[in-house]
């Protein structure tokens, strides 16, 4: 499952194994904590700093960074919250990492909040993620047991109450506001931004919210310096990225791959390339809310900053292939209907706009479209993109406009003024 099973890596983890306390300890575990609490937050925050921490969740916002801006509050009660709604279609890391090194995880949430100063704490966990609810609900009490959580954490005065949270199977909950309204018990709706979580966030006070993989990287940045850190990856984007590849490739499943590999080398080393007898057609990268690229976008390689010149979302670092027997317009539209059902309707052009697109998108999969239809497509998805209040509205129309703007004779031929027959029929 893993091709990078060996003590250098940052998610150590082998298939089907379940990391208990005593075997995480055995392994180094805990001792990033001790060391965390001895040197103080100040110099393990400027570890986090050097090694070049980013969000895996989607945004990629320095981690550091935030945890800053929580210190510069002057607020004393300051919450985090570890973001386990992994409702990413194709997506399956945070899952893995909360089922098989639920301890890691725990580690890194403990650090994170000892450097933010935070001493109440929320993990969100995904409605749809039982068995992650009810490991998480054990470790939590273990660690509390032995000193790890809970009051006076191994005799360093710093305590941190970590409570579990489910949610109730609403992808909106994934974005960060939304999330913070539903523990609140309010409609897990998003809220304007500024202000900020880091500024008022839980109960309008200072909240760190980290996504499970980012936490879940801190023990090892801690426990072996930023330096060893950099070793993996590029120097734009450090580290590794654990990729939940899937589609139409030989093998499917997580994989741990360091930044700077290309799209192509991910898909044929890990995933053994397209099935037998296939071409690839296209790929979707960062899940329903990323974006489709064809195949000679592939040696792009896996890096913010690289991707984020060729228009191509890392996100939550899904991979789904596509080989030379799917539709595109049909996968465009099963993305379109998957927002459409989560849109909470708050906004009009992701509320209609998804609507519209979806109608037209029937019309071109039935044969019934015109070509102006296509035009119109994009006018939608524009729309859809530039005004929508949330990221659910601004990330849906990713696979519209990326399909659009590599697919775009898929839609054309899907138009039925563009067959030869009704050309012929019109200039006769
Ligand atoms: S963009 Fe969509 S999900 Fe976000 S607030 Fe508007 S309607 Fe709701």
């Amino acid at each position: 499952m893993n091709k990078m099973l060996d003590d250098d890596q940052i998610f150590n983890i082998s298939p089907g194994r379940h990391v208990d306390l005593d075997h995480h300890c055995q392994n180094g575990g805990y001792s990033a904590l001790a060391k965390a609490l001895a040197q103080g937050p100040e110099t393990s925050l400027k570890e986090i700093l050097d090694a070049g921490l980013r969000g895996r969740g989607g945004a990629a916002f320095p981690t550091a960074e935030k945890i800053k801006m929580l210190r510069a509050n002057t607020e004393k009660l300051r919450y985090i919250i570890c973001n386990a709604d992994e409702g990413e279609p194709g997506t399956f890391k945070d899952r893995f990492i909360m089922t098989h090194i639920p301890f890691q995880l725990l580690e890194g949430i403990t650090i994170a909040a000892f450097m933010a100063g935070a001493s109440e704490g929320y993990i969100y966990v995904r409605h749809e993620y039982p068995e992650a609810q009810k490991i998480l609900h054990e470790s939590i009490e273990e660690a509390e047991r032995r000193g790890f959580l809970g009051d006076n954490i191994l005799g360093s005065g710093f305590s941190l109450s970590l409570k579990l949270f489910s949610g109730a199977g609403s992808y909106l909950c994934g974005e960060e506001t939304a999330l913070i309204s539903s523990i609140e018990g309010k409609k897990g709706r998003p809220r304007l931004k500024p202000p900020y979580p880091t500024q008022a966030g839980l109960w309008q006070k200072p909240t760190l919210i980290n996504n499970v993989e980012t936490l879940a990287n801190i023990p090892k940045i801690i426990e072996k310096s930023a330096s060893w850190y950099r070793s993996f990856g590029t120097p734009d984007s450090p580290g590794t990225k654990l990729i939940s590849l899937s589609g139409d490739v030989q093998n499917r499943g997580l994989f741990e791959v360091p930044f700077g590999m290309t799209f192509a080398q991910i898909i044929n080393e890990y995933g053994g390339g397209a099935k037998t007898g296939k071409a690839i057609k296209a790929v979707n990268i960062g899940g329903a809310s990323g974006v489709l690229i064809p195949p000679e976008m592939l040696f792009t390689p896996l890096e913010y900053l690289a991707c984020a010149k060729t228009g191509i979302t890392i996100g939550s670092g899904a991979i789904f292939v596509l080989d030379d027997t799917r539709s595109i317009l049909s996968n465009v539209q099963n993305r379109l209907r998957f927002f459409l059902h989560e849109s909470c309707g708050k906004c009009t052009p992701c509320r209609e706009g998804l609507r519209q697109a979806n109608l037209i998108l029937d019309r071109l999969l039935a044969g019934e479209a015109v070509r102006q239809d296509v035009s119109t497509l994009e006018r939608y998805t524009r729309a859809i993109q530039e005004a929508s209040f949330c990221g659910l509205g601004q990330a849906a129309g990713n696979s519209l406009r990326s399909s659009l703007a590599y697919y775009r004779d898929e839609y054309l031929a899907s138009c039925r003024d563009n067959k030869p027959s009704f050309i012929e029929e019109e200039t006769a």
